[in-house]
């Protein structure tokens, strides 16, 4: 199996790589605090022995802007956006959908695997009722 480089590998998991993969890394307490990314503690309790999962298959969308500059693979002009994951985590991610789209809180988003150009993964989240 081909290894897929990744554009950000303590970002994300693809396909494989964490039960519930493709989707963000997280760290699950067993407080019940989930947070993004794999930490060395827990913010809210300070234990140490966190679960590492996979978050943020699905998510909302908070504030939203279209940027018309390109940037680290992306083309001009896209989408980044707040998002907040089902699992609670909120992070900045690109928005996958069409130039001009009327993008707006609340809007329901699934993650998305997306190969670049130069051959490496990335993601973005796209509108969850938009067809791939
Ligand atoms: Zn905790």
């Amino acid at each position: 199996m081909t290894k897929l480089q990744k554009t950000n590998p303590t970002l994300f998991f693809l396909e494989g790589e964490a039960p519930g993969a493709p989707g963000l890394k997280g760290s699950r307490c067993g407080c019940g605090q989930t947070v993004l990314l794999q930490v060395a503690a827990c913010p809210r309790c300070g234990r140490r022995d966190l679960e590492t999962v996979c978050i943020g298959q699905r998510a909302t969308l908070g504030e939203s802007a279209e940027v018309f500059h390109s940037a680290d693979g992306f083309e001009a002009p896209y989408f980044i956006g707040m998002i907040e994951t089902e699992q609670g985590p909120r992070t900045f991610a690109p928005i996958a959908a069409a130039p001009g789209t009327a993008l707006r809180p609340g809007m329901a988003l699934k993650f998305r695997l997306l190969e670049r150009a130069d051959g490496r993964v990335g993601f973005a989240y796209a509108p969850a009722e938009a067809r791939a």
